[in-house]
């Protein structure tokens, strides 16, 4: 295992990571980056970035983070491809994390960016069918079943979001909602209500994604009635939520019941000195670029100021 040594070390490239990256490169504190398991994050799979200040005519998701790349290795960010895979948090300014199980880095700070990945319902038919009818993101597979007929399964912003820009690519959208409401706002479930290719059917549970090479259909649970039915689909999609990708750290740091970092109310800081969170790793409430490039910068600026405070910057 080959060992090196820095003093800002980011784990994760989304907007909550490279905003540390710029604030900690410009600061002279020479940041090293792994991009994790999806370099760019969540915005790449993304289409239209509107709410985004100052792109007044929206921007590409995937070109943002670009953007920010750039901006971040302007000011010398070490940028790497490599995931973190273990880490032992228990020696302050000596933080180690093994990346891609052969390299140990030890790090003065550390600044965990690792965002959260798409929520499964767990079916074993909906695992095996993964990339082959069965999809969590609508913005980057709707494209593949235009004309055709899906599923989507959720019932909050994110489903009713999906679900509409579904509706505008297929033939007709089913979304199966297994209470009888919406945790949708308003105006997302007026959206996909008045829309007339799609409809939603309540109570509902999926039981199993149908088909052997490709989705044939979905069999279906009426809660209420206890009847079993199937639903004949091409695509099926996944919109129940988001889980916080901070797996390696528990032990480490504390977390609440999801598994979301706990932080020092109105800093990044958490439990353990020189470890900092920003990003979605940390926030399960507003989970926006916006708010996670402003914890980023808070993530650097803490880190900064921890290596001055303990001599070491
Ligand atoms: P949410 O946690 O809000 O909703 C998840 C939905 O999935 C719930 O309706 C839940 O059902 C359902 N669900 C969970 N597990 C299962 C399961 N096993 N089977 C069937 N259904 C299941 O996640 P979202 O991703 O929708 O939203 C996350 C946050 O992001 C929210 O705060 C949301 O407001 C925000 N957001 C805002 C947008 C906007 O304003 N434009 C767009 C997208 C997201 P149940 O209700 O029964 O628990």
């Amino acid at each position: 295992m080959t060992q090196e040594h820095a003093e800002v070390l980011i784990l994760g490239s989304g907007p909550a990571g490279y905003t540390a990256a710029i604030y900690a490169a410009r600061a002279g504190l020479k940041p090293v980056m792994y991009q994790g398991m999806q370099p760019g994050g969540q915005l790449t799979i993304t289409n239209d970035v509107e709410n985004f200040p100052g792109y007044p005519d929206g921007i590409q998701g995937p070109a943002m983070m670009e953007d920010l790349r750039k901006q971040a290795e302007r000011f010398g960010l070490d940028n790497r491809f490599g995931l973190a895979t273990a880490v032992d948090f228990s020696t302050p300014l000596a933080h180690k994390v093994i990346i891609d199980e052969n390299k140990e880095i030890i790090a003065k700070t550390v600044i965990i960016a690792t965002g959260a990945s798409a929520k499964w319902l767990g079916l074993e038919s909906e695992t095996r069918l993964n990339g082959l009818g069965v999809s969590a993101c609508a913005v980057c597979d709707g494209f593949f079943y235009r004309g055709k007929e899906v599923a989507i399964v959720g019932a909050g912003d994110t489903a009713c979001e999906e679900a509409h820009y579904l509706s505008k690519l297929c033939k007709k959208v089913t979304m199966l909602v297994r209470r009888d409401e919406f945790r949708a706002s308003q105006i997302m479930q007026e959206r996909v209500k008045n829309t007339p290719n799609i409809e939603i059917l309540f109570n509902t549970e999926t039981l199993e994604v149908l088909g052997s090479d490709g989705v044939t259909g979905v069999r279906v649970k009426n809660n209420v009635s206890g009847e079993e039915s199937v639903i004949d689909v091409h695509g099926f999609f996944v919109a129940i939520g988001h889980q916080p990708n901070t797996g390696i750290f528990s032990g480490y740091l504390n977390m609440d019941e999801t598994g979301y970092i706990l932080v020092e109310k109105g800093t990044s800081k958490t439990n353990v000195p020189g470890v900092f969170a920003c990003g979605d790793a940390q926030d399960n409430v507003y989970r926006q670029a916006i708010t996670a490039a402003g914890t980023g910068c808070m993530a650097a600026l803490d880190a900064e100021r921890y290596l001055a405070a303990s001599g070491s910057h």
